[in-house]
């Protein structure tokens, strides 16, 4: 495993970081966690040297901090990094971000965190922090020594990154940041604008909720005449994981598979050279043809008020009909689903939750249209 050093504190944090927001379930559909398949994923994780774990108020319904502070007992407190995060759809007042705080370190079983983020950053939340003076809070704590390193996680536009940057004194920042949304959602300005400041970027979403592990055939076909040898997830973890202005690459991992593939590629991690830059550039052209839903799986939408199961119908878009264009392999997959397109009326309560800031309405009713 690679290190890297944080370079506000000298914390020396290894390149791979284990996301818990999509650890292996005991039902798909359900928010719950497969203990025993998970804690074997942290023990191999952490003896092949990942150090840094990251958790929030809402992974997984609420359990993941519970999950991750269980499976962290095993292995010395100074050992490993522990990220939490503030969730500003949780604060209704000044008093509830000591309630919020004091139990997730409760849940976790810890008495301070090495990393803590205001959630989520993007126009709404922001108001939301300021105004009930939340960096106030967190600076308190830090210098009670219960947070370590305080930053932020960003979901919104320029313009309000650099107001945000500017507000406050912040040790890091964790941005989405992948081939595809280095244009798409500009994660190029974002990167610059944070390592000009001065800081370090951890990296959410590196393979884009999985969407980067298996592009179209044509593209995938690219990437594996350039490396046979390498997954197609590999290349996402390595645009990543090149940028010298990276601290820390977290995925998402919900398999030993995914993980194996991710620690085998960090172990041996080598930058991406021009002529793989090069593959990567022909294969997203050929990606960017099929025009996916841009959704990562995260479910911050749900629950949808009529039971649309958003992310599956996206899922099921992009892999039943954009890249093969068959709408009656679209219309099978989606009438074989509970909480199908046709539920969605337009009320608009999922627009301001979803971070991709996809117009999910306006797709609903044209995935029905497609398979009328
Ligand atoms: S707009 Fe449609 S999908 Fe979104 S919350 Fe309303 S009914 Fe559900
Ligand atoms: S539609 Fe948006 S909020 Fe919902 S799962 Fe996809 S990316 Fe996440």
């Amino acid at each position: 495993m690679q290190y890297r050093i944080h370079n506000k504190t000298g914390a020396e944090v290894s390149l791979l970081g284990l996301g818990c927001m999509r650890l292996p379930k005991p039902d798909p559909s359900s928010e719950g966690i497969d203990y025993a398949a998970a804690k074997a994923m942290v023990d191999t994780a952490w003896q092949r040297g990942i150090r840094y774990f990251d958790t929030a108020w809402a992974y997984h319904g609420g359990e993941s901090e519970l999950f991750i502070g269980k499976a962290l007992q095993d292995y010395p407190r100074e050992s490993f990094f522990l990220a939490d995060k503030m969730p500003a759809w949780a604060l209704e007042s000044k008093e509830d971000r000591e309630k919020v705080f004091s139990r997730q370190l409760e849940k976790c079983g810890v008495d301070y965190f090495d990393f803590y983020l205001l959630h989520s950053v993007q126009n709404s939340n922001w108001d939301r922090y300021e105004e009930l003076e939340v960096y106030n809070f967190l600076a308190r704590k830090k210098a009670e020594g219960k947070i370590r390193r305080l930053g932020f996680s960003y979901h919104g536009d320029v313009p309000l990154l650099e107001t945000v940057l500017k507000a406050h004194e912040w040790d890091f920042v964790q941005i989405q940041l992948n081939y595809l949304d280095w244009e798409l959602q500009d994660a190029k300005t974002q990167y610059r604008l944070i390592t000009e400041a001065g800081l370090q970027c951890m990296i959410m979403e590196p393979v884009r909720g999985g969407a980067l592990a298996d592009l179209c055939p044509e593209a995938n076909a690219i990437l594996r005449s350039a490396a046979p040898d390498r997954s197609i997830a590999s290349w996402a973890i390595r645009f990543a994981a090149g940028l010298p202005g990276v601290l820390c690459v977290l995925s998402g991992m919900s398999t030993p598979e995914q993980l194996e593939d991710n620690l085998s590629t960090m172990e041996a991690f080598t930058p991406l050279s021009d002529a793989e830059k090069e593959a990567l550039d022909a294969a997203l052209a050929e990606y960017r043809k099929a025009r996916t839903i841009p959704c990562t799986g995260c479910r911050y939408c749900l629950p949808c008020p009529m039971g649309v199961a958003i992310p599956d119908v996206f899922r099921l878009y992009n892999h039943k009909y954009a890249f093969s264009h068959s709408a009656e392999s679209l219309k099978n997959a989606v009438g074989d689903l509970e909480g199908g397109p046709a539920a969605c009326v337009a009320c608009g309560q999922c627009l301001d939750k979803c971070p991709q800031s996809i117009a999910i309405p306006t797709h609903m009713q044209e995935i029905c249209e497609l398979v009328k």
